[in-house]
């Protein structure tokens, strides 16, 4: 039975950071010139990260994402997908990459047990990507979603962070571009989450205005009906195509998240706006089993009341969350670093 919060909410995905470090500089995610990493030493381990996930999955955790940073660069990725997919009380193991490195990694990935792969691609354009990011990229984005979708990752997904006068125009082409290389897209409103520093109400498109641009370009869209906490809604074109909105700023759905984050050093976020995380990996390090972690995980989720992008909608406080001074200070309170 999986551990349930003060909300009834279940703890089920659990989303591991693998490293804080990134090949890319999304201006809405990684803006700035400098960065403080987190120190080598208190990375874990693939064997460390095996036992905290077997603490996880006894307090209920039974879907695995491993993100970043750009997971990608973790050295060895494939050595702890294998030891992962063995878990059978993981259901669900997947991993979100930016599909820089993806050509030469995704047939090794898949070989090593990865059930499936979201790749974040905001443009299809050569220029705005290397606005977008600071790096020359979408070919070899492109290459390597060709290259999952030969190594046989059929429940392929795109998501695209969308950003008002930057890429908004390019939804229908991106829908276009998913179809052909055989993976869902999901639209992503621009969060203020921790490392958007240069973000502004002003810059969000907000769901119901993506859902316009695209029923007046394709024709009628139509809400799929399901039930689930996954945190798209899915939508069908006129033409059968299905893709995803993920209305985190405008319409948040923090009354059904069953997700929480473990950095790359261990400390344990239960919501992606959350001040203060757990620290896993002292106790880890001192001895503590494998039992006594779970215990103090379910414990943990069973006070938690998080529900950070309801709260920001609320308050209208539609400023960047986090001050650059301050992520300066404290760099889990990155998105880069806890894992997005
Ligand atoms: N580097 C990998 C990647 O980009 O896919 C994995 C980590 S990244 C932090 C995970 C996801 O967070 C990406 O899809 C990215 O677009 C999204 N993200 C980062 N900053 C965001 C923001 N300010 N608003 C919405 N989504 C954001
Ligand atoms: Fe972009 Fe992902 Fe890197 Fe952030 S972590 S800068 S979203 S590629
Ligand atoms: Fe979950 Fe926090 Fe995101 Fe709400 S803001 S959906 S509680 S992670």
């Amino acid at each position: 039975m999986a551990a349930r919060d003060r909300f009834d909410r279940p703890l089920r995905s659990l989303r591991i950071s693998v490293t804080d470090r990134c090949n890319l500089r999304c201006q809405y995610c990684m803006p700035e010139e400098e960065y403080v990493w987190l120190p080598r030493g208190d990375i874990l381990t693939f064997e460390e990260i095996g036992v905290l996930v077997d603490a996880f999955t006894d307090a209920g955790a039974d879907r695995v994402r491993l993100t970043g940073g750009e997971p990608l660069l973790r050295k060895d990725l494939p050595d702890l997908i294998r030891r992962l997919a063995q878990k059978p009380a993981i259901r669900d193991l997947a991993l979100t990459t930016n599909g820089m490195l993806l050509a030469d990694q995704a047939a090794g990935l898949r070989e090593a047990g990865l059930h499936r792969l979201t790749v974040s691609l905001d443009t299809l354009r050569a220029d705005r990507f290397r606005e977008l990011t600071r790096f020359d990229g979408v070919t070899a984005v492109q290459h390597g979603l060709a290259a999952a979708r030969e190594a046989g990752f059929t429940d392929l997904k795109i998501d695209t962070v969308v950003i008002r006068g930057v890429n908004d125009d390019e939804l229908v082409d991106l829908l276009a571009y998913g179809r052909q290389a055989g993976a869902e897209v999901r639209f992503i409103e621009y969060m203020d989450v921790g490392g958007a520093t240069r973000w502004s109400v002003r810059d969000v498109l907000s769901r119901a205005e993506m859902l316009r641009l695209i029923g007046d370009a394709l024709g009628p869209v139509t809400a799929i009906e399901e039930e689930s906490s996954a945190p798209a809604d899915r939508f069908r074109l006129p033409d059968g195509q299905t893709f995803g909105i993920i209305s985190s700023t405008t319409e948040p759905f923090c009354r059904s998240c069953d997700r929480s984050r473990l950095t790359a050093d261990g400390l344990w976020y239960r919501c992606l706006y959350a001040r203060e995380g757990t620290d896993l990996r002292g106790p880890l390090r001192a001895g503590m089993s494998r039992a006594e972690i779970g215990a103090l995980i379910e414990d943990i989720w069973a006070a938690r009341t998080d529900r950070g992008a309801e709260v920001r909608l609320a308050t209208g406080d539609r400023r960047p969350f986090i001050p650059i001074e301050t992520l300066q200070k404290e760099p889990h309170l990155e998105m880069h670093t806890r894992g997005g």
